[in-house]
């Protein structure tokens, strides 16, 4: 007779669906209910100071914690294969939360030039002001990072790949090299989601996410979410409760309902990207494709070994720089032009009005993005008419 599988035996996408949730189902509902109660009332005083002090499990007040918020943080800590997890109101929020709990003045941090603009911002103008010393090197040179790490550095902070130009770091190795000098390791694993990649298992310390991407998938809901061993996820967690960052319980729930379809989504995104990066290469207006999974990425071997699919987002540089991406871009139909990215729809974005507004045209270029460099996030579509949309764009550009 074969043996009953428990919750965590089973696989990723059956994880995406049923994990998390069973101890948040009340009154025989079988979708987790949406928990709007800012506070927790208690008849007996003694139980009150219990939970209030974490001896006993419960719920006290929404900016600490919320059952559907919990519930979420579970599906995704399973996902993840942590200990713990904690969530907050933005993946900004969980980036700026995480980096203020470990750092202080006089510390160091080593990261990567190609971070998501708003980290990029966190590293040029806040950390400084606090006295945290900030090394970025230049993202794929390992040897560069490697050095920097073994200097001494109290946390390494990496994103692969990155947004929008989809460079990768090898996880295992700069880990490795952290770890010579009790370094933390944070990586924003918000591009390949844990379908794709699982820097945990590669060896770093914390995994975190923007849950308004891939997670959530329907660009309906805002959130963020680390996961990591319980000693580290508490820090973090008090941090934010007192800071105020919480997750909104709507918020939670979009994004545990977006997360059930996780799998079919981010499979179907990878298989269309790799279909619409073999096409974009072979037209005459496209100077380059920017994807890991083709042969030509600069580093498709480290992605073949660290990452179970290469992803829903590329870019691409336009020929003509700015001016054909105002062409081009409005010519589409199958696109919302927009600033987000993970979602159902297929998402166009220039990285100068988007995931790289907040820096100056210089800064952009230093990070090696063309100011006509256009991010494209998959959607679930059919690739045939994704395909067909980007063919009549095309001729209207040769056509005009
Ligand atoms: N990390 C990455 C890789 C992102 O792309 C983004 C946003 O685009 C963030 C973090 C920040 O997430 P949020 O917009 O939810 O604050």
């Amino acid at each position: 007779m074969r043996e009953k599988k428990t919750q965590q035996e089973t696989s990723i996408g059956t994880k995406s669906v049923w994990a998390g949730e069973r101890e948040y189902l009340v009154h025989g509902a079988t979708q987790v209910p949406v928990v709007l109660s800012v506070a927790y009332g208690y008849e007996d005083m003694d139980e009150w100071y219990d939970v209030a002090i974490g001896k006993k499990p419960g719920h006290i007040y929404g900016r600490n914690t919320n059952p559907t918020v919990n519930a979420l943080e579970d599906k995704i800590r399973i996902l993840e294969g942590a200990e713990a997890a904690t969530s907050f109101s933005t993946g900004m929020a969980a980036v700026s939360n995480t980096l203020y709990t470990f750092l202080v003045p006089g510390d160091r941090i080593v990261s990567i030039k190609d971070t998501y603009g708003g980290t990029n911002k966190l590293f040029t103008e806040f950390l400084p002001k606090l006295n945290i010393e900030v090394t970025l090197c230049e993202t794929g040179n390992h040897k560069e990072i490697e050095a920097e790490i073994l200097k001494g550095c109290k946390v390494l902070y990496l994103e692969t790949p990155t947004n929008p130009t989809v460079k990768i770091t090898d996880i295992a190795r700069m880990t490795k090299a952290a770890k010579k000098v009790g370094a933390l390791v944070i990586v924003d694993n918000t591009f390949a989601t844990p379908i794709n990649q699982n820097p945990l298992e590669l060896g770093a310390d914390i995994v975190l996410h923007s849950a308004t991407k891939f997670l959530g998938g329907h660009a309906d809901a805002l959130g963020g979410v680390i996961c990591g061993p319980k000693n580290l996820i508490d820090k973090v967690y008090h941090y934010r409760e007192i800071n105020g960052a919480a997750m909104d319980p709507m918020a939670a729930y979009l994004i545990l309902r977006g997360m059930k379809t996780l799998k079919l989504r981010v499979t179907q995104q990878t298989e269309s990207a790799m279909k619409i990066a073999n096409f974009l290469q072979k037209q005459d207006w496209i100077e380059a494709v920017y994807y890991p999974g083709l042969e030509s990425h600069p580093h498709h071997d480290i992605a073949k070994k660290q990452m179970k699919g290469y992803g829903g987002m590329l870019s691409f540089a336009l020929r003509g720089g700015v001016d054909t991406v105002r062409s081009f871009l409005p010519r589409l139909q199958l696109a919302n032009r927009a600033a987000n990215l993970g979602a159902v729809e297929t998402t166009y974005g220039p990285a100068r009005t988007t995931s790289h507004v907040e820096c100056t045209p210089e800064e952009r270029s230093a990070m090696g993005i063309p100011e006509g460099l256009v991010r494209l996030s998959v959607g679930i579509e059919d690739v045939e008419d994704l395909i067909s949309d980007l063919e009549q764009a095309f001729s209207y550009l040769s056509g005009k």
